[in-house]
């Protein structure tokens, strides 16, 4: 694929990266890439970074056709910069577009797209411990006009955002409510992709899990409110009894490449770590009689983060005395010094930008 770079004239100045705020300063330049039907993805170019323009009546302010990814460019020990596993970013973005009805991506092209673009603003990878740069690729459907039908005209863009330390304080475990009023998706839903569309859905919760001074939310099914699902951005393993149970992926349930590897390190070290279904009222007995040992929720932008309390039906559950316990913070150990370089890739996740 061809990719015509125009470099802007106006570079920035990079940010302190002891202040860096999450997705709040951008790089100097964006991957855009068009699709329209019949034709197949064409245009593949690196702009200045920039507002785009649209149309007032297109597929995506309307009817919500917009999917998106999260991964990091990490900055090694050695200067240079690497990828964690972008190939999985991918695949899931294709299957996100499937379910969205939007224009799958080729792989190859896709890859492609993300290494140049990484390559291009290199510099812009902090170097400073736990930084990183936040890469963001999307796509939104942008026919223009209100007819509603899978779109003809898609775009796909590449914006990256240098972002600090998640813990710049410390590894403190957050408190979870477990919520059972809303719910963020149900079996043959959309729960399965990285759409905004989950995300409009579940910040009401979220807001008033925060407002009654809780993180973030554990969601349950959306049919029985039965089984535990994920937190609100992350997906969330428990050690109940000596074993590692996350939900199983049925549908409802992002399938995290944090969560995925996380069991991969587990599995390939011997631990008992299973994917199965986990009934709240399971979990619950876990807490009341002292066999839940740990919780913890993982994902690419805090990797792994303890749970100290969860909340159910007014009830307060303490984890661990609060404190991060021994597998999360093997976890967070393994999963960061791979990603950052530190320690040997052996599961070869890492792909080195030239
Ligand atoms: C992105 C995301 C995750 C975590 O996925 P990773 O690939 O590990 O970053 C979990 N749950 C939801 C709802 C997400 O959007």
């Amino acid at each position: 694929m061809e990719i015509k770079v125009t470099k802007t004239q106006n570079p920035k100045v990079k940010p302190d990266p002891s202040t860096l705020q999450f997705g709040v300063e951008f790089t100097d330049h964006m991957f855009i890439m068009d699709y329209t039907a019949g034709e197949g993805w064409h245009d593949a170019r690196i702009v200045e970074f920039g507002r785009i323009p649209m149309h007032p009546a297109s597929t995506a302010l309307h009817y919500g056709a917009e999917i998106f990814e999260g991964l990091k460019a990490y900055r090694r020990p050695d200067g240079e910069v690497q990828l964690f596993r972008p190939m999985e970013n991918i695949r899931r973005m294709n299957s996100s577009a499937d379910r969205m009805c939007l224009p799958l991506l080729d792989e190859n092209d896709a890859l492609q797209a993300l290494t140049t673009f990484v390559e291009l603003e290199k510099d812009w990878v902090p170097s400073a411990p736990a930084t990183s740069l936040y890469l963001r690729p999307f796509m939104i459907g942008n026919d223009e006009h209100l007819g509603v039908h899978a779109v003809k005209h898609a775009t796909f863009y590449i914006i990256a955002s240098p972002v600090g330390s998640y813990y710049k304080e410390g590894i403190n475990p957050v408190k979870i409510m477990i919520e059972s009023d809303d719910v963020r998706a149900v079996r043959g839903g959309t729960g399965y992709t990285k759409c905004g569309g989950n995300y409009a859905a579940s910040t009401r919760a979220g807001q008033r899990a925060e407002e009654q001074g809780y993180s973030q939310v554990l969601w349950l099914d959306g049919v029985e409110r039965k089984y535990i699902e994920e937190v609100g951005a992350m997906n969330v393993m428990f050690k109940i009894n000596g074993e590692i149970v996350t939900p199983a992926l049925t549908g409802s349930i992002l399938p995290g490449i944090t969560r995925k590897s996380c069991l991969e390190v587990l599995k390939s070290e011997g631990y008992n770590a299973n994917e199965r279904l986990l009934s709240v009222d399971e979990l619950i007995d876990a807490c009341e009689n002292g066999t839940l040992e740990e919780a913890w929720g993982c994902g690419t932008a805090a990797v792994v983060s303890p749970i100290g309390e969860l909340a159910y039906k007014g009830k307060k559950y303490t984890v661990n005395g609060g404190k991060i316990g021994e597998v999360t913070q093997h976890l967070y150990d393994t999963l960061t010094g791979i990603q950052w370089g530190n320690k040997e890739d052996k599961f070869g996740w890492t792909l080195r930008i030239k």
